[in-house]
């Protein structure tokens, strides 16, 4: 077999033109611009990257961003306090803090202090909380990107067999969430999981997000299987990839995405789409 490659760039582009196609409707309606604050703090060089590709999304599809970029001995209170300011400030529809904080800010508290109807990455409790009772306002942003792939690419979900690799909040566990939603019975497998070779084998759906090169291959999966790999990890060569071993995996799977090209670039299209829906609330 030769699996489906799924194409998270294209789907990524259209997603984009769809959602400058709304902007500019807004526009034309007389309503405001949608604005996302991209807060920034330390000069960790993979965030200033995300960071920057965040801003130039948004100027792509005619978001207004609000660049906030602070040095990396800002106390907890200073940051508190600029989202403070940032949730009274009425051109302000999203806020987004860049992880991770320096380890001196509680990066509970600094979720937690971003309003629940601004939280564009869906991290805050009340957020995570509403997707768990299928009820769902912002949604974090890989999560949803993988949902719009799965979508697009016509793949029925329910009373599938899924397994998510990795359980963090901000991957694993609303992936978890969102796929129980759509129907699938869910495993959730992490570092301390037994086992995991037959767990992924048994599955129909396997979405992995661990951080660890290529560590999934191809006879650890279900011949037709549908596979999603969130991981991005920079090898010795200088080149990306993913937690599965593409070669191999792409010879047993039904459908597989790429790294890269597969679900980072739908991450950064569906923060544009959090930050419209939020805008559009
Ligand atoms: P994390 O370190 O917070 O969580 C990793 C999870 O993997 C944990 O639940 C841990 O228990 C589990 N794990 C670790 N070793 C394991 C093992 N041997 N077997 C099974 N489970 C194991 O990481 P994260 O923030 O969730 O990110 C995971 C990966 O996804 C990273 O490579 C990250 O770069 C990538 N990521 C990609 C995107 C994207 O847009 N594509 C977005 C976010 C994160």
């Amino acid at each position: 077999m030769s699996a489906r490659i799924i194409d998270g760039k294209a789907v990524a582009a259209q997603l984009r033109q769809q959602i400058k196609q709304q902007v500019e409707q807004r526009l034309a309606d007389g309503r405001p611009t949608p604005g996302l604050a991209v807060v920034l703090v330390g000069s960790d060089p993979a965030s200033q990257v995300y960071v920057s590709h965040k801003r130039k999304d948004c100027a792509e599809v005619g978001i207004r961003s609000f660049a906030h970029d602070l040095p990396s001995e800002t106390s907890e209170a200073e940051l508190l306090g600029l989202i403070d300011q940032l949730n009274a400030d009425p051109a302000v529809d999203g806020i987004l803090v860049q992880l991770p904080l320096p380890a001196h800010i509680d990066t509970n508290a600094v979720i937690e202090r971003i309003l629940p109807e601004k939280d564009v990455d869906g991290f805050h409790p009340y957020n995570l909380g509403r997707l768990a009772q299928r009820r769902p306002v912002l949604r974090p942003c890989t999560p949803r990107g993988v949902m719009i792939l799965l979508e697009k690419s016509g793949i029925e979900l329910a009373g599938l067999d899924a397994v998510v690799i990795g359980a963090s909040n901000i991957v694993g566990k609303p992936m978890a969430l969102e796929l129980l939603m759509a129907g699938c019975t869910v495993t959730v497998c992490h570092s301390r999981t037994r086992e995991l070779e037959a767990k992924v084998r048994a599955a129909d759906l396997v979405v992995v997000g661990v951080g660890r090169a290529e560590m999934v291959k191809g006879d650890w999966l279900k011949p037709g299987a549908v596979v999603i790999d969130v991981g991005i990890n920079r090898l010795d060569n200088g080149k990306l990839a993913g937690d599965v071993e593409f070669a191999s995996a792409s010879k047993v799977a039904g459908w597989l995405t790429p790294v890269p090209g597969g679900v980072g670039p739908m991450t950064r299209a569906t923060l544009l789409q959090n930050t419209l829906d939020t805008s559009e609330r």
